[in-house]
């Protein structure tokens, strides 16, 4: 499989005039053509920073990638200057944000803004009838009448104005498409018809995506693999069949897995995972899990894991890594 994007070690901080929060601490993963990664974990796991430290787009004021590399295609994206790094953002990697009133200008109509996407990153000697073509394609690849064209966001349902963010986002056919929750926003019932989209275009555009999100029911159905982050950290990755077929897991994950409902169930009950993720400005010393795992011991309160690792399946976990019998 070749690998298009590789992260190693990175770490990422957000520096406060108080204090000093850790949002990712050390990963490595990579993505291959035309696969889909999945990353899921609760909010604060430091998905999204994960996301934004490949497009670049960390806050410059407050964050700083203090160690790691990140490779696209070989070239060392962190080493770019902004200039280079624009030609990279749309074109080669592109990024749909959750909520797709904060990517909409609601001033213009949606045709303006697919236009200003192609303009932005296209061909410069494309002609005005070009773009025209070009915009109606787009909408009528994520299922929008190109009639709807001169529509401003505000006359679109929530489904629709996510599927313009997209059409946006797949202006220049990029090789890796980012996607920040890309349904939370949306009516349950949309979700779907949104995902099932994404998928589609997917295949269609020969394109490989990461998919971030706390759903693990998204995660089963279109992902290859999958990485569960906790405290900034991915402390289980592996393929589907890792995932959801083997009983091996990290107790954080098998934590989530507990709960979701199962409707098979006489009493469906949820079975949430007690406590909260740590404050990432004072990360607890050992595993970042321990305060919060049923099978804790007292190794775990002081020594961080190492990754215990069965093919592609790795897990950050004591349970695993043979300093202690599961
Ligand atoms: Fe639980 Fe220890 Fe494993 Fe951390 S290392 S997940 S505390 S058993």
């Amino acid at each position: 499989m070749e690998k298009l994007l590789e992260v190693k070690d990175l770490s990422v901080i957000y520096q406060t005039r108080k204090e000093t929060v850790r949002a990712v601490n050390g990963i490595s993963f990579s993505l291959n053509r035309r696969e889909t990664l999945g990353f899921v974990g609760e909010t604060g796991a430091g998905k999204t920073t994960t996301a934004l430290s490949i497009m670049r787009l960390l806050p410059e004021r407050t964050a700083r990638i203090t160690s790691g590399e990140i490779l696209f295609n070989g070239t060392s994206l962190l080493k770019l200057g902004e200039s280079q790094m624009k030609a990279i953002r749309g074109e080669m990697i592109s990024m749909i944000f959750q909520d797709p009133m904060t990517s909409l200008n609601p001033v213009l109509t949606i045709s303006k803004q697919i236009r200003e996407a192609l303009i932005l990153h296209g061909d410069e000697n494309q002609s005005s009838e070009d773009v025209d073509k070009r915009v109606d394609e787009l909408l009528t690849l994520v299922g929008i009448e190109p009639s709807r064209k001169n529509s401003y966001p505000h006359e679109l349902s929530g489904g629709m104005k996510q599927r313009v963010v997209i059409a946006m986002a797949l202006a220049c056919s990029p090789e890796v498409l980012i996607a920040d929750e890309p349904t939370t926003a949306l009516d349950v019932t949309i979700q779907a018809q949104v995902m099932e989209m994404m998928e589609e275009l997917k295949n269609k555009l020969d394109m490989s995506m990461i998919l971030i999100t706390h759903d693990l029911g998204l995660i089963a159905r279109i992902c290859d693999n999958v990485a569960v982050m906790y405290s900034g950290e991915i402390i289980e990755y592996g393929s589907f069949e890792d995932l959801f077929v083997s009983e091996r897991h990290h107790p954080y994950t098998a934590g989530l897995f507990a709960s979701i409902p199962n409707i098979r169930d006489e009493k469906p009950r949820l079975q949430p995972i007690p406590g909260l993720m740590p404050d990432p400005a004072n990360l607890p010393s050992g595993c970042k899990f321990h305060p919060r795992c049923p099978q804790c011991m007292e190794i775990c309160k002081s020594v961080c894991p190492g990754v215990h690792t069965e093919g592609k399946h790795q897990i950050k976990c004591h349970l695993f890594t043979g300093e202690v019998q599961p």
